[in-house]
């Protein structure tokens, strides 16, 4: 088959793809039902499966859709694997392969990057409960950008001017740190890490509490897109040390830092969930486009639009078509790259957990 027909555009079609291609091989897929519906009053789900030795001892935990506006670049890879499972595991025959679809399905129906809360789920799987400080600077640019007020171009235009006005402050590299470090002070702002365990952070630690049960080590890969060269696959791996190592050593110059300042690390809470498994984890990121000015635009807009709301349906719409743009091309050419190149990456993964389990025999 042609592999850019794994991806879709629209959730309805992305997990019909992702149920059919189980059942194809005999693979029960679970659904846990959101309790909000999309735009056109759908019923929004997260599904799971999983193949492989029931037993085993070593767990591939494929996540996708953390970022709404991602998420149906991660639901294709996923296609990809379930079209094929015995061959995905025939480098690795000890592994076991758990696949989470579509983790935020409220930001993927809607064309969200958030969730349903306007929460950076990246921050909110890590923080969960904790509330992480805020940083006076990104109040400061907050109240200079002042979402509300983004009702048109020359009203962007005049908050652009403010913005530049706080780097010139202090420094571009000062005012993004802020704006990466995230921010629970203004829910219905930019950055926001939110101030408790989301849906999404109950669902995925339930599920990995479950799916977990008798692991000793588990690679969490969550699958993410607009990080790297255009189709390339780009793995960041969690600043968490034994993430860092393990992953190092599978792939060598492949592996990159994470660039979130995340106090505890990056997905290191959701091992909490299984005691008793080491987890570590990454982000295999799919490369699309620069973010440019244009992004910012748009990003700004798309957030204005969904909290405050009143601008002209057509530029509501043609924001967020924009805006999603950056984070999914949606070219045949494009997805075609995606996949052939996640591929590749998986297969190192699989080498990688396979030589782990492998430890324990000769241990
Ligand atoms: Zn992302």
């Amino acid at each position: 088959m042609d592999p850019a027909d794994l991806f879709s555009s629209d959730l309805t079609t992305a997990g019909a793809t992702f149920a059919r291609a189980a059942m194809a091989h005999g693979i029960p897929v679970e659904a846990i039902i959101h309790p909000l519906r999309g735009p056109a009053g759908e019923p929004l789900q997260t599904m799971v499966c999983g193949f492989g030795p029931p037993e085993a001892a070593t767990v591939l935990v494929l996540n996708s859709g953390v970022h709404g506006t991602e998420a149906f670049v991660g639901a294709g890879l996923q296609a990809g694997v379930l079209n094929d499972p015995a061959g995905f595991l025939a480098r690795a025959p000890g592994v076991r392969v758990v696949l989470i679809h579509v983790i935020n399905p409220y930001g993927a129906a809607w064309g969200r990057y958030v969730n349903e809360d306007n929460v950076d789920l990246m921050k909110n799987l890590t923080y969960g409960d904790v509330i992480s400080p805020t940083d006076p600077i990104f109040l400061e640019l907050d109240d200079a950008i002042d979402l509300g007020s983004l009702t048109d171009a020359a009203a962007y235009r005049r908050a652009q001017a403010r913005r530049a006005a706080i780097i010139e402050t202090h420094g571009a590299a000062r005012v993004m740190s802020a704006l990466k470090a995230g921010q629970t002070a203004r829910p219905r702002s930019i950055c926001f890490n939110g101030v408790r365990a989301s849906w999404s952070k109950r669902t995925l630690d339930s599920i990995l509490q479950r799916r977990l049960q008798g692991a000793k080590r588990t690679c969490f890969l969550d699958l993410h897109s607009g990080v790297g060269a255009w189709g390339e696959a780009y793995v960041m791996a969690s600043n968490a040390a034994a993430s860092r190592a393990r992953i190092g050593q599978w792939l060598g110059d492949l592996a990159h830092d994470l660039d979130l300042p995340m106090d505890p690390p990056a997905y290191s809470t959701l091992g909490r969930a299984s005691p008793g498994v080491e987890l570590v984890a990454a982000t295999l990121e799919i490369g699309t486009v620069a973010f440019d000015d244009a992004f910012r635009e748009a990003m700004a807009f798309e957030m204005h639009d969904h909290i405050f709301g009143g601008r002209p349906d057509d530029e509501v719409r043609e924001t967020r078509r924009r805006f999603r743009s950056y984070y999914d091309p949606a070219t045949p050419e494009w997805r075609r790259e995606a996949w052939r190149n996640a591929q590749a990456m998986f297969a190192r993964f699989l080498d990688g957990l396979q030589a782990w389990d492998d430890e324990r025999h000769a241990g």
